[in-house]
């Protein structure tokens, strides 16, 4: 389902006649660190992110006058993976652009490693973050310089080493210029894996402490998918990675699971503790999965056209 209110989403999806009136921060983001439009808080200072732990603290939020985020606690264990589970429109996807600040809290506090994300300067923070989303944004310029805008002073030799852990190399040099290829806006040269692994190499060179993953659902083929699933499970060692999951190996695998309904956690825990409580929805999910009816797994952003 297409939703109006988000340009991004729809744009990912046609990645033609891109009209930068449109083009939603967080898209922005991805690839640029330009700076921020909202000015920093009076006295805003750097973030400093020795270990990258990400504490909602009561955090609430609303869309103008609508209500979405109703107090939502939960910690992201710095060097270790949380995964977001829930039903389309819990408010998975806001929180990601609340610790990016691209929009501010109504109440509550969100803490990366014990600074309150309110009083740092927006540059600094987004400089601690990789956003991979499961529709990556490739623009016009070659394959090195999609990789390099994960880190605009990136020498050449952290380019390729980047795109060698994201399993991209390969694929490059094949390329007719090789990492002088260009690629055009929309990629069209480029399967769908191929550029969800640029994608992943540009996070590699960027090398934040925090990964924000907006995980795809995955039409791939089986060898494509494997060589995501490697690269994805490189750039998340030694981060703190908050993951919008759809995969079931990645939820059972998480450090830890956190299941949202129409914003608010009702479940945390690893997933043999949410298995056993009696009714829960984690449980009943685990149940259906696989199974027309399942309650929580968020796959309205299936994309098998595009990818
Ligand atoms: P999820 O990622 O879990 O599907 P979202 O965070 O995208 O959920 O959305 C949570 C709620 O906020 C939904 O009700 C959605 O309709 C609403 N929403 C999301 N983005 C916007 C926006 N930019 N403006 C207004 N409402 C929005
Ligand atoms: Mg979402």
């Amino acid at each position: 389902v297409l939703l109006a209110y988000d340009p991004v989403r729809r744009l990912a999806r046609v990645q033609v006649g891109l009209e930068r009136a449109l083009v939603n921060a967080r898209m922005i983001y991805e690839i640029l660190d330009i700076e921020p439009r909202q000015a920093d808080s009076i006295g805003a200072v750097p973030i400093t992110v020795p270990s990258g732990e990400v504490k909602f603290d009561n955090v609430r939020f609303s869309y103008g006058e609508i209500p979405v985020l109703h107090g939502i606690s939960f910690t992201a264990e710095a060097g270790k993976s949380t995964a977001i589970v829930g039903a389309s429109g819990a408010g998975k996807s806001t929180l990601f652009g609340l610790v990016e600040r691209f929009y501010d809290i109504d109440g509550g506090r969100i803490l990366i490693d014990g600074q309150d994300i309110a009083h740092v300067s927006k540059r600094s923070l987004r400089q601690s973050i990789a956003y991979v989303s499961q529709q990556p944004y490739l623009f016009e310029g070659t394959i090195a310089d999609n990789i390099r805008y994960g880190r605009p002073d990136a020498t050449d030799d952290e380019v390729i080493e980047a795109a060698k852990l994201a399993n991209a190399d390969e694929f490059i040099r094949r390329q007719p210029q090789g990492y002088g290829t260009e690629i055009g806006e929309n990629g069209a040269n480029l399967s769908g894996g191929q550029r969800q692994r640029l994608s992943i190499a540009r996070a590699i060179v960027r090398n934040a402490s925090i990964l924000l993953l907006d995980e795809a659902t995955s039409a791939l083929d089986n060898e494509s998918e494997k060589r995501v699933q490697q690269a994805l499970d490189y750039v998340m060692r030694g981060r703190t990675t908050i993951v919008i999951a759809h995969r079931l190996s990645t939820i059972v695998n998480a450090d830890r699971i956190v299941v949202m309904e129409a914003g608010r956690v009702v479940e945390e825990g690893v997933h043999a503790s949410l298995l056993a409580i009696p009714n829960g929805v984690y449980a009943r999910f685990y149940q259906l999965q696989g199974k027309e009816e399942s309650p929580i797994i968020d796959d309205t952003e299936l994309q098998p056209a595009e990818i």
